[in-house]
C-alpha cells in the first residue's frame, strides 16, 4: 500500500480524495458521467437544492477483505433507495447499473484508501443528488447533477460496541408523519440538529425521536434505526412511514431470522413499554450496530442490558453482519458486490 494514513484511528471526517464520479442532467437525460479531480462543484445561485431543499444522498461502504480484494455491501439497495427518495422530490431517478457503477469506479480510482483488513475501517462512499440551475419559483429543477465522492472512515460513535445512552426528544421532531421521514434528505438532517445538539450537551450520545402523531412509539435513534431484542429472543424493529428505511436494519432482520433462529418482527414499539427488551441497539451503516446502554425518558432512564457491556445477542448479530461486509463469513445471495 502507497498511502500511510493512520487507519486504526480514522474517525468520521472528510478527507478529500484524488477522485470522484460526476454526471449532469440536462434535457432529460443523464450524460456518461466522468471521474474527476475537481472537488468543487460550481452551480447557479438560485439551484433548487440550496432554497427548496431538492437534494438527496446515499451512503455505503467498501470493504477490504482478508485477501486484500475489496468489496460493496448491497450497492443495489442503496441505488432502488435514491430511486425512491428521487420519486417523493420531483427528481430524475439514477438508474441502477449506473449507480454501482459510479461507486465501483470511485473505489477502483481510490484504492489505496480503502483501509486495510483488521483496522475496522472502511471507505465510505457518498452519493448525492442535488437539483440544479435557474430557478427562483417553487418548482423542481430541469437540471441535475449526481455526484459520488468517498472518504476512508473509522467507527462513528467512539468506543465502537461499547454502549451509549439516548435520550427521548420531548420538543422536537425529526419528520411529519406523512413528509419526508423516509426519504434520505437533506432536510430531515437540518431538523436534527437542534435537538440533537441539545442531546449531546446534555451528555447523551443523540436523541431518540419517537413517531410524529402520537409521541408514543420509537422511531429513530439519531440518523440510525432502532432494534430491541425481547427475553423470549425476537428481534424486534420499529414500522412507520416516517422511518428512514435502513438497508442494515433489514439486512438484519434476515439475519436474525435465517441465522440466528429468532423471530424477527416489524411493529410498533412503545415508548412506555421498554420492558419487553433485554437488549437494543441503533443501526445504519455508519452506526453499524451501536448498543444502547439505556434511554432517558420523562426524567428516569431506562437500562437495558448494561450501560458498560454489549450483550449476547447484539454481538452476535454484530459478528454476522460485520463478518459478511468484510468477507469472513458467508454471505446471503447476493449482498456482496466484488470491485474488480
Ligand atoms: C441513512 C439513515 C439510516 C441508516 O440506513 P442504512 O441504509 O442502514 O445506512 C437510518 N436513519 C436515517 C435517518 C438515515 O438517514
Amino acid at each position: 500500500m502507497v498511502v500511510e494514513l493512520d487507519w486504526e484511528n480514522l474517525g468520521f471526517s472528510y478527507h478529500k480524495l484524488p477522485y470522484r464520479y460526476v454526471s449532469h442532467f440536462k434535457d432529460g437525460k443523464w450524460d456518461e458521467g466522468e471521474l474527476t479531480e475537481n472537488a468543487t462543484l460550481t452551480i447557479s445561485e438560485s439551484s433548487p437544492a440550496l432554497h427548496y431543499g431538492q437534494q438527496a444522498f446515499e451512503g455505503l461502504k467498501a470493504y477490504r477483505t482478508k485477501d486484500g480484494s475489496i468489496q460493496l455491501f448491497r450497492p443495489d439497495k442503496n441505488a432502488e433507495r435514491l430511486q425512491n427518495t428521487a420519486d417523493r422530490l420531483l427528481m430524475p431517478q439514477v438508474p441502477t447499473d449506473k449507480f454501482v457503477e459510479a461507486c465501483k469506479a470511485v473505489v477502483r480510482a481510490n484504492h489505496e484508501y480503502v483501509p486495510p483488513y483488521g483496522t475496522g475501517g472502511t471507505l465510505y462512499i457518498r452519493p448525492l443528488l442535488i437539483g440544479v440551475g435557474n430557478v427562483i419559483g417553487v418548482h423542481p429543477a430541469d437540471e441535475y447533477i449526481f455526484t459520488v465522492f468517498a472518504m476512508p472512515v473509522g467507527s462513528y460513535f467512539k468506543g465502537g460496541l461499547t454502549p451509549t445512552n439516548f435520550i427521548v426528544s420531548k420538543d422536537f421532531d425529526r419528520a411529519a408523519p406523512y413528509g419526508t421521514g423516509a426519504a434520505k434528505v437533506g432536510g430531515n438532517y437540518a431538523a436534527s440538529l437542534l435537538p440533537g445538539k441539545k442531546a449531546k450537551a446534555a451528555g447523551f450520545s443523540d436523541v431518540i425521536y419517537l413517531d410524529p402523531a402520537t409521541h408514543s412509539k420509537i422511531e429513530e435513534v439519531g440518523a440510525a434505526n432502532f432494534f430491541g431484542i425481547t427475553a423470549d429472543n425476537k428481534f424486534v424493529t420499529p414500522l412507520s412511514p416516517s422511518i428512514l428505511p435502513s438497508i442494515t436494519k433489514y439486512s438484519l432482520l434476515e439475519l436474525a431470522e435465517t441465522r440466528l433462529g429468532m423471530k424477527a418482527i416489524e411493529g410498533d414499539v412503545p415508548i412506555d413499554q421498554l420492558d419487553r427488551f433485554v437488549e437494543a441497539g441503533a443501526c445504519g451503516t455508519a452506526a453499524v450496530i451501536s448498543p444502547i446502554g439505556g434511554i432517558q425518558y420523562q426524567d428516569k432512564l431506562h437500562v437495558f442490558y448494561s450501560e458498560t457491556e454489549v450483550g449476547p445477542v447484539t454481538r452476535r448479530l454484530y459478528d454476522e453482519l460485520v463478518g459478511i461486509q468484510f468477507g469472513d463469513v458467508e454471505a446471503p445471495e447476493g449482498w456482496v458486490v466484488k470491485i474488480d
